[in-house]
């Protein structure tokens, strides 16, 4: 019987969604735009996509019912590195070939699509390993999340992508485009966007993870980043900037960035920078707190531990400050830095620097589809939306952490996850 069950589950997950209608039943649906909820709703989902939203007639038969569960739509990590093995040295990360942190950025799509996450943003990988996976999954061959991806970020020399521990003579140029000044950044944008990039990420100031940066120092002028966001639009797309320290938070938006990475030292000017345009932040307060709980165990090193302790309470305070202030924040995780399939647990950190569980739960929905420019397409469920759920037990309103663990993840019509 149990074999049984596993192969009818193994057939449902392998059903192909094109051609498909599949409704999808449960006690209650949260909106996530008015934090209402909808007793006993119906979903209806044809070639992947939503085409109603109903009230359950009595007796009415629907294909899957999810049972006493409340749906949500699929969420969004606007901030991910999928390849490669997480948990890694510095060392260890230098001798893994492309080929094996490809397969193990596999194993991290179904890890992160089975935390209900049914979309993310890649913001930096080796080799454009980034490109394959998110082809390979739009074509349904790979389970994982719809991927938005950013190939090479793009560092200074020295900066927070460069390679500073290593000699003058040891050349590995798989990580990062190294550019300075806006022609080289200029060629890096185009090169990144010849070999598959939706987005483009550039490294503003010095990191955690890098030996020998300061996150406090900006690494590019406001000139270079403005090359690269120009350069960018040129083509359709927008850029991230990864900043830590407020110089490099203030040029990267008085640039027109779309989205500040981190953003841990936002003072009144910054804010207001922000404000005045419409620039999106992704705090990833989750990234230091597990670092510091992992310490060496997860293979951090004691200079990345000793900056990570000295930005969190900073990276939490800005956080703090963007909320108060109305800065769009949007939900990224930087997972990758630490292991996958955590995703969730930081709407409670959210919550906890003074966001109300509904928006947490934006941040991950609306917010982040708003900073991906996929409103019509993501998070929420409507008419037209990608037929993407996630269903928790009881009220997420009530209990945001509901949401760590997942009892069902649907994507684009197929049940991709069950707990049961
Ligand atoms: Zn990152």
């Amino acid at each position: 019987m149990k074999t049984r069950a596993v192969f009818l589950f193994a057939l449902l997950v392998s059903l192909p969604a094109s051609g498909e209608t599949i409704t999808v039943a449960a006690k209650r649906l949260l909106d996530v735009t008015t934090g209402t909820y909808v007793e006993n709703p119906v979903v209806r989902i044809e070639n992947g996509v939503v085409t109603s939203v109903e009230k359950r007639k009595a007796g009415a038969s629907v294909t899957l019912d999810l049972g006493d569960v409340t749906l949500l739509p699929g969420l969004t990590d606007c901030h991910v590195h999928l390849i490669g093995r997480d948990e890694q040295t510095p060392y260890q990360r230098l001798t893994e070939t492309t080929a094996h942190a490809a397969l193990e950025g596999a194993v991290n799509a179904r890890k992160t699509l089975e935390a209900g996450f049914t979309t993310v943003r890649d913001l930096g990988a080796r080799d454009f390993a980034d490109v394959a996976l998110r082809d390979e999954i739009a074509a349904g061959r790979v389970p994982g999340p719809r991927m938005l991806v950013a190939t090479k970020s793009i560092s200074a020399t020295g900066g927070h992508g460069d390679l500073n521990d290593l000699p003058e003579d040891v050349h590995v140029q798989r990580y990062s485009g190294i550019a300075d000044g806006p022609d080289e950044i200029r060629k890096k944008v185009r090169e990144n966007i010849k070999f598959g990039a939706d987005w483009i990420k550039v490294l503003g100031t010095g990191g955690i993870g890098s030996a020998n940066t300061d996150p406090r120092q900006a690494d590019y002028t406001e000139e270079e980043i403005r090359a690269a966001v120009l350069a960018a639009r040129e083509k359709g797309r927008d850029v991230a900037v990864h900043a830590h320290g407020t110089l490099g938070i203030l040029r990267a938006a008085r640039s027109g960035v779309r989205s500040i990475e981190h953003s841990s030292m936002l003072d009144d000017e910054a804010i207001a920078v922000l404000k005045a345009n419409g620039t999106f932040i992704v705090s990833n307060p989750l990234t230091n707190a597990t670092m510091l709980e992992r310490g060496a165990a997860g293979g951090y090193q004691d200079y990345q531990l000793r900056k990570s302790r000295e930005i969190y309470g900073l990276k939490v305070e800005s956080l703090r400050k963007a909320i108060r202030a109305g800065i769009p924040i949007a939900y990224g995780t930087d997972a990758g830095v630490q292991i996958h399939g955590i995703n969730g647990r930081q709407l409670a950190m959210y919550v906890e620097a003074g966001m109300t569980p509904l928006q947490a739960i934006q941040s991950a929905t609306l917010v982040a589809a708003r900073l991906l420019r996929m409103e019509k397409k993501i998070g929420q469920v409507a008419p037209g939306t990608f037929g993407d759920l996630v269903a928790v037990a009881g009220d997420p309103l009530t209990d945001v952490r509901l949401l760590e663990s997942p009892q069902a993840v649907v994507k684009e019509g197929k049940l991709v996850f069950t707990r049961r």
